[in-house]
């Protein structure tokens, strides 16, 4: 598809907007918790079908679903406390309200990595709001996206609420773009693509939304709970492959206990079983495709050419394909580009610190500020670090904690605004203030 179906596309949804906008609250809410349930009650195909397209192992793709699934059932119930104000006037005479309303219609472009999950972050809360959107799921992974758009259908939302183009992505961006129908653009993927987009939305305007690239953190020190570290380390480095935004992009141990945590890790990442996604008790599968390949095998080459050491892995795994060994590199310095940029796959750069202090320059040192994870059992150094991290999402002795009532989103170029929660329903509101005179 191009430029003419994205057209159209967004002529099904500026129409379908006078209709549905206009539904009661508790109307859009029924239609998206049948919407809910049917993607609950598909989540065995639904998430073979993630596997299929995408390659991550079936336990994290039903997993996926259901917190896809999660976030329409959070919305459906949130579309019913979009609640305005009614503020002090400055004239006895005049009364002020303020009036929330949808933005109109949305154009939503989403990444790979979590086909499903990313289309339903931003529909959920669209539809909740009483929007109307255009979708455009990445070339890879067109297939989630047209089968959450069909049970949608099935569920009673009605045609031209929820709409899917594939294809050009360039063409099909330019044309959301231009649209002066779109009011608003909601986008997750690269920061390079998102910076794009959000020059193309100045021309008319839109509101945006970017939710982009992370280089998280992940910071151990001397007198954290090893064994919860290990495991949450283990956990936010090779989900999906190392390919999710949040992942541990690196780690940081903290000289006391380097050896004694450096030989744990290595001998657990040792053990992670390399195999297609639908195979039984896999822990890794494939990397999406072959530039993810070269992408990570340069970054370790790199590093390796700037005096770091691999420790486990570094190559591609005898699987052949797009399977990589998951990986551990140490000595590794800040400076380095494996440490600068977003590896997106399953390497693990080690950095080596001394003091608190440092710890927190070297993962203040980016461009990125989405998640941030520190493990430590003195309560007064998780607040002082929680506090100075520049990060949107802070994991405190913890590496897991998406959630749909969570505020999902960063600080510096990860991007603008948040997502999920009852926060992620701004995005999708106008605030209109109405003055009414002659009161009295
Ligand atoms: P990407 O290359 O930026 O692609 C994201 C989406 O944008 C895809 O649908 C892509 O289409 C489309 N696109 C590419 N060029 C475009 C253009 N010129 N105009 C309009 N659309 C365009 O990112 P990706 O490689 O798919 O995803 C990985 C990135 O997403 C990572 O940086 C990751 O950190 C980020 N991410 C962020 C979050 C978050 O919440 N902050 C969550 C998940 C992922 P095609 O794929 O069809 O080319």
């Amino acid at each position: 598809m191009g430029e003419r179906e994205t057209k159209d596309a967004i002529s099904s949804a500026y129409n379908a907007f006078s209709h549905w906008s206009k539904l009661t609250a508790a109307e859009r809410s029924t239609r998206l918790r049948k919407w809910y349930d049917l993607l609950i009650e598909h989540k065995e195909e639904l998430g073979q079908l993630i596997t299929l397209e995408q390659g991550k192992p079936l336990k994290e793709a039903i997993t996926e679903v259901v917190s896809a699934a999660g976030h329409v059932e959070f919305f459906a119930e949130e579309a019913k406390r979009v609640y305005g104000d009614i503020l002090p006037s400055p004239l006895p005479d005049r009364r002020l309200f303020v009036l929330k309303q949808p933005v109109g219609v949305v154009g939503a472009i989403t990444p790979w990595n979590f086909p499903l999950g990313m289309i339903a972050r931003k529909v959920a809360p669209a539809l909740a709001c009483g929007c109307t959107v255009v979708i455009k799921p990445s070339e890879l992974t067109p297939l989630s996206a047209l089968a959450a758009a069909e049970l949608a259908l099935q569920s009673g939302i009605p045609p031209g609420v929820l709409n899917v183009v594939m294809g050009d992505a360039p063409n099909i961006g330019n044309s959301i773009l231009e649209s002066p129908q779109v009011r608003k653009i909601t986008f997750t993927g690269s920061t390079a693509v998102g910076k794009k987009l959000m020059a193309g939305a100045a021309e008319t305007v839109k509101k945006v939304s970017p939710e982009l690239g992370g280089n998280a953190p992940f910071i151990i020190f001397d007198d954290a709970d090893l064994e919860a570290a290990l495991k949450a380390s283990l956990a936010t480095k090779f989900r999906n492959s190392g390919q999710t935004c949040i992942c541990t992009n690196r780690l940081l141990v903290q000289e006391g206990i380097y050896d004694k945590f450096i030989n744990a890790f290595s001998s657990a990442v040792q053990s992670l079983k390399v195999v297609n996604g639908l195979s039984e008790d896999v822990a890794q599968g494939p990397l999406i495709n072959e530039a993810a390949v070269q992408k990570v095998e340069s970054l370790v080459q790199h590093a390796i050419s700037q005096g770091a050491k691999v420790v486990v892995g570094g190559k591609r795994h005898n699987l052949g394909f797009t399977f990589y060994e998951p990986t551990i590199i140490s000595d590794v310095k800040n400076e380095m580009l494996i440490a600068r940029e977003e590896i997106f796959g399953p390497v693990t750069p080690v950095i080596r610190f001394k003091t608190e202090e440092e710890a927190i320059q070297i993962a203040n040192d980016t461009e990125s500020g989405l998640a941030a994870y520190l493990f430590t059992n003195n309560i007064q150094r998780s607040w002082r670090v929680c506090e100075a991290l520049e990060y949107g999402i802070v994991g405190v002795n913890d590496g897991m904690f998406a959630s749909p009532g969570a505020p999902f989103g960063g600080f510096k170029q990860s991007g603008l605004g948040r997502e999920s929660s009852k926060y992620g329903l701004d995005e999708y509101l106008e605030i209109k203030c109405v003055c009414l005179g002659n009161m009295g």
